[in-house]
């Protein structure tokens, strides 16, 4: 038993010290690594395909591309940014649409009202900055959805307020700034993100030549950000990964489905338009409202909350209401024939995660990442593990992303 236990211990001291050692050894290869997380909206998993995006084609021939990127229910961005940064599907993160009504409150969430976008109680999953700077690691945002949080635990070391007008190069500039720091206040995790291919992808659709121009625009971008970066002391230890957080699909004026409507008659809350719509009773019961959208079910699908399939993820969360419809790839819900947001559109996300047209891309480069490696489509829940992966930091354990679904493109 002594003899057991004696050789217990010296084995634990062997472990120990090649536990240092490998600490040690990290260190000496250059210590934490960088990452610069940059997320272009909308970018679909196929612009690339394009023939106008040397830059990105060039960095991604050199490091890992995968064939896209699936989004969450719903293909919408704030849903999916918090998706990425946190590794959860939106019904756990609790950004569950870009307008969220809280019955409970009576509050309303909108990408446009900055108190509520900065108000924490919305937000109950981790985002990787603050996994991150508990574990010792600066972060930094020159934007992304969730990074002006009203607590500062919550939000990066550095960050920017939105400012949709605030020209590209200052926020490359930002970026370089930061990395040009004294090494103790120096940053290793920085989001960025660019909105050109989403503004144009809506107004013109995903095969205009404004989309088009869009896409050469963002590659000219990430030139000048590689090039940036190439010119620092420490770009031998940066990562980059370009990625998007939904794709873009056609629609049209023909493809409304007016919702008020096929309710006509009933009393029910409608909220939001276009691929998503969901359906609360005011007066009216959940059968009835139910039934008649499903008597009347073309060219979408209605659920009621509990039934909504399981491969959506769509369904465990109070604030989604008791109905849920959703469109067709192309199709538009509209609440009442009053002009919309939707009716000059011509392209739109926030259908079916499934569909190709709502994926995105996801290409990375630097130390961490295979080189000349191509990979299939990833999903963006696994993002978040990876990140902690790279960073040799703890995830939380509440997430739904998998590092064994995506760990096979790190080195
Ligand atoms: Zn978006």
């Amino acid at each position: 038993m002594q003899l057991l236990i004696i050789k217990f211990f010296g084995a634990m001291k062997k472990l120990f010290i090649l536990l240092i050692l490998s600490l040690h050894l990290n260190l000496l290869a250059g210590g934490k690594p960088y990452v610069i997380l940059v997320s272009f909206d909308a970018f679909r998993w196929d612009y690339m395909d394009r023939g106008l995006t040397p830059n990105l084609s060039k960095f991604a021939s050199e490091g890992v591309k995968s064939l896209s990127l699936e989004s969450c229910f719903p293909s919408k961005t704030f849903p999916n940014h918090i998706s990425i940064i946190t590794g959860m599907y939106p019904e756990n993160h609790g950004i569950i649409h870009n307008t969220i009504y809280n019955r409970f409150t009576n509050q309303t969430y909108k990408m446009s009202d900055s108190n509520q976008v900065r108000d924490p109680r919305w937000y109950l999953g981790e985002p990787f900055w603050e996994t991150a700077e508990r574990q010792g690691i600066t972060t930094a945002s020159y934007f992304w959805p969730g990074s002006e949080l009203n607590l500062s635990y919550r939000r990066p070391t550095y960050f920017m307020p939105y400012d949709h007008f605030c020209p590209e190069d200052k926020k490359i500039d930002g970026i370089v700034n930061w990395l040009s720091l004294p090494d103790n206040e120096r940053p290793h995790f920085i989001t960025l993100y660019f909105h050109e291919t989403d503004d144009d992808g809506h107004n013109f659709g995903p095969h205009s030549a404004e989309t088009n121009k869009s896409i050469l625009k963002l590659d000219s971008i990430a030139g000048l950000l590689l090039n940036r970066l190439s010119k620092l002391p420490i770009k031998d230890s940066i990562n980059v990964v370009f990625l998007s957080d939904h794709g873009m699909t056609e629609i049209s004026k023909e493809r409304q489905i007016n919702v008020g409507k096929i309710l006509d008659g009933l009393n029910a809350r409608l909220y939001d338009s276009g691929p998503v719509m969901m359906v609360s009773p005011s007066g009216s019961s959940v059968d009835s409202l139910y039934n008649r959208l499903k008597k009347n079910e073309n060219k979408y699908k209605v659920y009621k909350r509990e039934d909504i399939p399981e491969y959506f993820h769509f369904s465990d969360n109070p604030l989604i209401a008791e109905i849920v419809i959703v469109a067709d790839m192309g199709w538009t819900l509209i609440q009442n024939n009053k002009k919309e947001y939707y009716s000059d559109s011509k392209g739109n996300h926030g259908y079916d995660n499934h569909h190709l047209d709502m994926h995105g891309f996801f290409i990375a480069n630097g130390p961490a990442f295979r080189n000349n490696y191509r990979s299939g489509t990833l999903r963006n829940i696994d993002i978040y593990p990876m990140l902690c992966k790279i960073f040799d930091i703890f995830p939380r354990s509440n997430i739904d992303g998998k590092l064994e679904r995506i760990e096979y493109i790190l080195k």
